[in-house]
């Protein structure tokens, strides 16, 4: 890609209203626009980052056998009483009324997607059915003031099971929770699991995934080895009590939820009478799972983790490209720089050439401030076929052989 064609340039204004960390980057970076709190468009860049977690998850939802649906977004209202969510999450939802008939924008999806097993699953040998989505969720969040942390309108990958027992409910559940751990450590994110409560969702315990950081809106009190973690909405114990297993004192920490899941059993499908034959041909209300990952709250969360003071250090599994390419003298390095372009792209590598007429310092800037992994400059200086290669997280410089870069790109 053509940085000149690119749509959605960097810029060196700081957004007065925007107070997060993640939002000023972004901003500023060209991959997001914002509409309104809580609101904002994914520019090309944005888009990119987002289209690669996306990918990362669908990889491991697959893998533990879930199929990937897509789910609408304008509700009636009818499907929302019959599990009475309709008064009892009115806060949180958007509704509406045109003409005479009432209707909601999807905050969550449990009520559509049991709708859905209703109608098309009868018999036990037919689940458990795992399904999952993305799509955007809509919230009447109050304070919309983390920039993407927490949108009013925002992307979630939403996955959900049925289960013909708790058993069955449970081990699925567990395998969900290490799926996620593996997404967030592919995604660059070390998450913690950590036991927390249900909010409007349910009254049972959820596991929420945490990663700490002071941009966070939540706090959890975790043991450093690994072996305990709450949410202090819910926690039992106080931080700096000694850990049970002799790990030193329990640490209180900001963090940021980037994932969340829920078993709600039968409570909602016995009000909805999502219901199985079971062996003997007996009906009986299935056991419902729920989990949730945010991806631009993930990317957010990437950004509050990933930067200096000159911008964002993308981890290169959810850059929005693999090298940032830049020519630094105007006459002569033309060819060379186009060459160069060229073998990367073929070569399988996501390049981004800054094939603009400015300063080399101007470009420089940029690099830091889009923060793709991997720096290539082309100049007379390193000479005909050759590239210096930098890393965005080292100041360090070293003379490649294209052809190496390539090679070292495209692995
Ligand atoms: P929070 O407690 O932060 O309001 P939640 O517990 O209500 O979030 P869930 O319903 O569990 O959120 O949603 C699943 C995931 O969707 C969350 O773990 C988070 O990653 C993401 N998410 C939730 N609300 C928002 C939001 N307003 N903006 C961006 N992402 C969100
Ligand atoms: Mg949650």
């Amino acid at each position: 890609m053509r940085y000149s064609q690119l749509f959605g340039k960097t810029s060196r204004q700081v957004p007065k209203d925007e107070t997060a960390v993640n939002a000023k980057l972004l901003l500023r970076g060209g991959f997001v626009d914002k509409l309104m709190a809580g609101s904002y468009s994914l520019m090309p860049l944005g888009l990119r980052v987002v289209k690669k977690i996306e990918q990362i998850i669908r990889e491991e939802m697959n893998a533990t056998g879930a199929q990937e649906i897509l789910m609408p977004l304008l509700h009636p209202k009818s499907i929302w009483n019959e599990t009475g969510r309709w008064e009892t999450a009115r806060e949180v939802m958007y509704q509406f009324k045109k003409g005479d008939r009432e209707y909601a924008l999807s905050f969550t999806h449990e009520e559509i997607l049991l709708d859905l097993v209703r109608k098309h699953v009868q018999t036990y040998h037919e689940f458990p059915v795992k399904l999952y989505h993305f799509s955007t969720k809509f919230r009447n969040e109050p304070r919309a003031k983390s920039g993407v942390l927490r949108g009013r309108e925002f992307l979630m990958k939403d996955l959900y099971s049925v289960h013909t027992s708790q058993e069955d409910l449970d081990k699925y559940y567990e395998e969900v929770a290490d799926a996620y751990i593996t997404v967030f450590e592919r995604i660059g994110l070390k998450a913690l699991k950590v036991e927390a409560a249900g909010g409007v969702f349910t009254k049972e315990h959820t596991h929420e995934f945490q990663v700490l950081s002071e941009a966070g809106e939540d706090e959890i009190i975790y043991c450093p080895g690994g072996d305990f973690a709450q949410n202090t909405e819910i926690a039992t114990v106080k931080e700096g009590k000694q850990c049970d297993l002799g790990h030193g004192p329990l640490l209180k920490v900001k963090a940021i939820e980037v994932g969340n899941i829920f078993r709600f059993g039968t409570v909602y499908s016995e009000k909805m009478n999502v219901m199985f034959a079971d062996r003997g041909g007996t009906r009986k209300p299935a056991f419902l799972g729920s989990y949730g990952i945010g991806l631009t709250r993930a990317m957010g969360a990437i950004v509050e983790i990933y930067h200096d003071e000159r911008g964002i250090i993308w981890p290169a599994a959810v850059s929005p490209f693999d090298a940032h390419l830049v020519h630094v003298e105007d006459s002569g390095t033309e060819p060379w720089v186009k060459e160069a372009y060229d073998k990367l792209t073929k070569g399988g590598v996501e390049v981004l050439w800054d094939d603009r007429q400015v300063s080399a310092g101007e470009k420089f800037a940029d690099c830091d401030l889009i923060g793709i992994p991997v720096r290539l400059v082309v100049s007379k200086k390193v000479g005909e076929g050759k590239v210096e290669w930098k890393e965005r997280t080292s100041d360090k410089t070293t003379i490649v052989d294209l052809a190496t870069a390539v090679k070292k790109l495209s692995s």
